[in-house]
């Protein structure tokens, strides 16, 4: 089968390849992939800014059909529409997987990074992994389930976003707009977006249609002033960081209020970034990083987009076949595109 391989370490070094069928082991089980999304974290890959074990096919972010089901493997049939977590290789047994956090274990090796993943036609991988994709939702969407349950994890979870709280994204970016549908779905009052100019055309267009109160461009106006503002001098009640940017991340202390709450799902890329560390204590922040997401999340996820209470669909700008790969990577890195979709 034809498949989407990092070969190698260094930047680059990713091409089309001939690779053999994947085989699943007893506990597997063997899915064609219908969909595959591409992710930020694929270009950090590729420009060899991530963490990797080469040589990989790429794509964490999919959805597809069962056609062959291990010996050891119970519930699950070929025909059935799936999606799957990509927590391959957690181990099961040590403190952070049995309180409960496998998705955050030291010996994962998530599909696409450190397991062969989905830019391909088939994948194979642990049947425990796996969540019904129910008919109502499109194997295009299903491959978007994947950020959609981190944000889920990061806002909902973790950061604990309330109805009727406000709200402030930096950064409208995938993770940014489906934080933003998100905040939507949870009842947030009112939900604005941080971007630049190189935002003004798609982006900030997307975050218009999917309900965004309002947005900042932050190369025009001071953002920490203008929230200040809107907020009678307090700052909002939680300021979700996905823009990875460090003057953004330094004025999210000022922009969120007293007590308030910074979810930070955003990766800098960078190995320091400057923080006003007194400001947080005397404002008792809390500030929540975030990284990966829960079962249950999962879950959620699905069930709010079954439902119709988050358009998955709207985040998608682009779809192709993925002989385009590059294409869809160019696409992502002009921020041309919000979600971009590939059909092997
Ligand atoms: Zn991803
Ligand atoms: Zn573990």
């Amino acid at each position: 089968m034809k498949a989407v391989v990092k070969y190698g370490k260094g930047k680059g070094l990713v091409e089309i390849r001939e690779v053999p069928e994947p085989k699943m082991k007893e506990d597997e089980v063997l899915i064609e992939v219908k969909a595959v999304s591409v992710c930020g974290s694929d270009l950090h890959i590729y420009h060899d800014a991530h963490p990797y074990w080469p040589p990989v096919i790429l794509g964490h972010e999919f959805s597809g059909v069962i056609i062959d089901v291990g010996k050891e493997v119970g519930g699950w049939k070929v025909g059935d529409r799936v999606v799957t977590e990509t927590r391959t290789g957690a181990c099961g047994v040590c403190y952070t997987c049995q309180s409960g956090f496998p998705q955050a274990c030291e010996q994962k090796r998530a599909y696409g990074i450190g397991t062969n993943g989905a830019y391909a036609k088939y994948v194979a991988g642990p049947a425990r992994l796996l969540h019904r994709l129910p008919d109502t939702i499109s194997f295009e969407a299903g491959a978007v389930i994947e950020p959609i349950a981190i944000c889920v994890t990061s806002i909902l979870e973790r950061s604990q976003l309330q109805a009727g709280e406000s709200v402030l994204i930096t950064g409208p970016g995938p993770i940014g707009l489906i934080s933003l549908a998100i905040a939507r779905a949870a009842g947030a009052r009112m939900i604005g977006v941080t971007g630049r100019s190189s935002d003004e055309g798609i982006r900030f267009e997307k975050a218009r249609e999917l309900g965004a109160d309002f947005t900042i461009n932050v190369d025009q106006g001071d953002p920490v002033k203008m929230i200040l503002e809107m907020t009678n001098g307090l700052g909002v009640d939680i300021l979700i960081e996905t823009s990875g940017g460090g003057r953004a991340i330094y004025q999210t202390f000022e922009m969120v209020r007293r007590l308030g709450r910074i979810c930070a799902i955003g990766i800098s890329g960078k190995e320091e970034i400057p923080i006003p560390y007194d400001r947080g204590i005397f404002k008792a922040l809390r500030y929540d990083f975030c990284f990966s997401s829960s079962w249950t999340a999962w879950e959620k996820a699905i069930g709010l987009i079954g439902k119709g209470l988050l358009p998955a669909e709207k985040l998608i700008t682009h779809q192709l076949p993925l002989e385009k790969w590059e294409e869809a990577f160019r696409l992502l890195e002009n921020l041309q595109a919000a979600k971009v979709i590939l059909i092997p």
